[in-house]
């Protein structure tokens, strides 16, 4: 048999190494600023466009490279950090396996210019798949520029992946947050299509969080210090009453590099133990040092996990500098006056403020045909009680059809709907009574009917928000005051986002820019008190659900709104509430359960009722 193992090509074998280290533009801008800051730049540019699918360049301001250096770092294994296995152990620079300018240019249109301190002229050199295409002298201020244009051009499986710009956006932000949130002392610039995102001047670490995640987060942090022979910790954490939804807010660097560690996390969790809500998590902004002999760094390039030698010892230390610094800030009611108080609300859920009087803009009027109009005038023939703001609710985006949606479930003995209720119960005036204020309570044909009354909302409104987002505008109510909210830039990236469709739902936005957001009208169902904390939960949600992408926003959305918008149990209900929260249940399409799949109610026939009674 004839020999049969030949070595790959450099162009192959580098196409091959770039599968590990480029998953997505996000990944390349990790690489690239990383290279920046080991070549000691202090100030660095990003220039993102289509979200990194067109066009990722980092420009710095280091110390450049020789016109050698610069073909020789496209080279696989070509590095200037380590020369021996021992650096491997002293290692102070982000790179060190000189893989990733090789695996870039083999997927890539990739340009080079780059000058070192005391060279005349500097160096271009353009690659497109490996191979070289250039290489001049020529005129740049010193640092280095590198501009990755068309990434997977020459891979379009790996390119059909990637998903929609404003998730990969979401993941190149991410990346630049964790890079630059650590790196103070560094000036960072980021652009986006044209854009500044971020305009981050050198700062102390406080205010480096500050600027990157805008708003009130200066109030948030409290700081932690603690240094001992194996760790010095500095950092912040957030107040437990800022706890969010998410993990979003949650960072350690260890070395100055951002990681992912269960095991410290739950050192912070438990150093907030009793001081916060169920499914909140703490804010955290927590930089490790720690001798670099004590980590081991053999681990894949793209990962973000480490493992320590001595991790209880660390684990210890974090947990008891973490509560010692909650304590001396925050057993003591702080007194703040600028504090927005939306921001306490999640809280005291249940005490929503009465609806502030509105003035009614019917956008979609049309006295022929318009069937939500019709429904919206009838709610207002009702007697009002306190709560009617969240009771109109039950009308929007409805159709007051015949129930037909009742005919796919199973009653036994009904063979038309509208039979079902017309029982001769019925006849005696009330047909429903609140259970517990949580379940609503009526006859049907075939026995009793119990349905609970948040999840039957949630129903409802879960309906009604995809009936208006996708067929037709439904109503807005304006507000007296434009509503100012104020969000980090991720966060303002998502409302973005999800502009459009909040806007088929009844929002209406003024002004969206430099992460504020002003808005002048709120579906009706909504009010004004509840519109930061609807909009902080939807944000959340989304925010959880991106990394496995595979979801329609638009229904995640819906699903979301419907879940904080729906009334709570404890919340009583007069009659005419209860009835119709049962019609519009039962107009609905898939009454039997909630939007996430739990059962709306549940039924009892006389026959297991009469045996409940042998
Ligand atoms: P690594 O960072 O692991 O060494 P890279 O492929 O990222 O490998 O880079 C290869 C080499 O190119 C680096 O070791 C460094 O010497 C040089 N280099 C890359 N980017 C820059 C930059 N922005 N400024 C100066 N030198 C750079
Ligand atoms: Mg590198």
């Amino acid at each position: 048999m004839t020999d049969i193992i030949q070595l790959l090509p450099d162009h192959v074998a580098n196409q091959i190494a770039a599968g590990e280290v480029v998953q997505r533009p996000a990944s390349v801008v990790k690489e690239l600023l990383e290279n920046a800051i080991d070549a000691d730049a202090t100030s660095i540019k990003l220039i993102v466009k289509d979200a990194g699918k067109t066009l990722i360049q980092v420009i710095d301001d280091g110390k450049g490279m020789t016109t050698t250096d610069a073909r020789l770092s496209f080279e696989r294994h070509a590095t200037s950090k380590i020369k021996s296995a021992e650096d491997l152990f002293q290692l102070n620079t982000k790179g060190f396996r000189g893989e990733a300018l090789a695996s870039i240019a083999a997927i890539a249109h990739v340009s080079l210019k780059t000058k070192t301190e005391d060279a005349e002229l500097g160096t271009e050199i353009i690659i497109e798949g490996s191979s070289v295409k250039s290489q001049d002298a020529i005129v740049t201020p010193k640092g280095t520029s590198v501009a990755v244009k068309n990434l997977f051009y020459n891979i379009p499986a790996r390119r059909n992946f990637l998903k929609s710009d404003a998730v990969e956006l979401r993941h190149v932000i991410d990346e630049f947050h964790r890079v630059a949130l650590v790196h103070q002392d560094i000036g960072f610039l980021m652009y986006h299509n044209g854009n500044e995102l971020f305009n981050l001047p050198k700062s102390n670490y406080r205010q480096r969080i500050v600027n990157v995640l805008g708003g009130k987060t200066n109030e948030k942090l409290v700081p932690v210090e603690e240094e001992t022979e194996v760790l010095k910790l500095q950092g912040f954490v957030g107040k437990p009453q800022f706890a969010k939804k998410t993990k979003a807010e949650q960072f350690f660097f260890v070395n100055n590099r951002f990681i992912k560690s269960a095991y410290l996390n739950h050192a912070v969790n438990s150093a907030f133990e009793g001081l916060m809500k169920d499914g909140y998590h703490p804010t955290y902004f927590l930089k490790l040092t720690v001798d670099p002999k004590s980590i081991d760094i053999n681990i894949h390039p793209t990962k973000t996990e480490i493992k320590f030698d001595d991790e209880h010892t660390l684990y210890a230390i974090m947990r008891s500098a973490i509560k010692h610094s909650l304590g001396q800030f925050n057993v003591a009611p702080v007194l703040d006056f600028d504090r927005d108080a939306n921001l306490d609300t999640p809280y005291n859920y249940q005490d929503k403020r009465a609806a502030v009087p509105s003035i009614e803009v019917d956008r979609s009027f049309n006295p022929f045909k318009d069937e939500v109009s019709t429904s919206k005038k009838e709610s207002f023939s009702y007697h009002k009680k306190d709560n009617t703001a969240q009771w109109e609710s039950l009308y929007v985006g409805l159709d007051r059809q015949e129930p037909s949606g009742l005919k796919n479930i199973e009653f036994e003995s009904d063979s038309s709907t509208d039979s079902m209720f017309k029982d001769e119960d019925s006849k005696h005036g009330q047909t429903t009574f609140q259970l517990q204020k949580k379940y609503i309570v009526s006859t049907i044909k075939s026995g009793l009917l119990v349905i609970n009354q948040n999840r039957a909302h949630q129903r409802i409104l879960y309906e009604g928000l995809l009936k208006s987002i996708t067929v037709d505008e439904s109503v807005s109510q304006q507000l007296l005051f434009p509503l100012k909210l104020t969000y980090s830039t991720t966060d303002f990236e998502i409302v973005k986002q999800l502009k459009g469709d909040l806007e088929c739902i009844g929002f209406v936005f003024d002004e969206l820019s430099d992460n504020d957001i002003t808005i002048s009208g709120v579906p009706v169902n909504l009010t004004e008190g509840e519109v930061s904390i609807v909009l902080e939960e939807l944000i959340a949600d989304v925010q959880q659900e991106v990394p496995d992408d595979n979801f329609s926003i638009t229904d995640l959305m819906a699903k979301s709104l419907a879940k904080s918008m729906a009334i709570k149990s404890g919340q009583p209900l007069t009659v005419e509430e209860q009835e119709h929260i049962l019609n519009s249940l039962f107009a609905c399409k898939e009454p039997s359960v909630t939007p996430t799949n739990k059962v709306t109610f549940i039924t009892m026939s006389s026959e297991e009722l009469d045996k409940k009674f042998v």
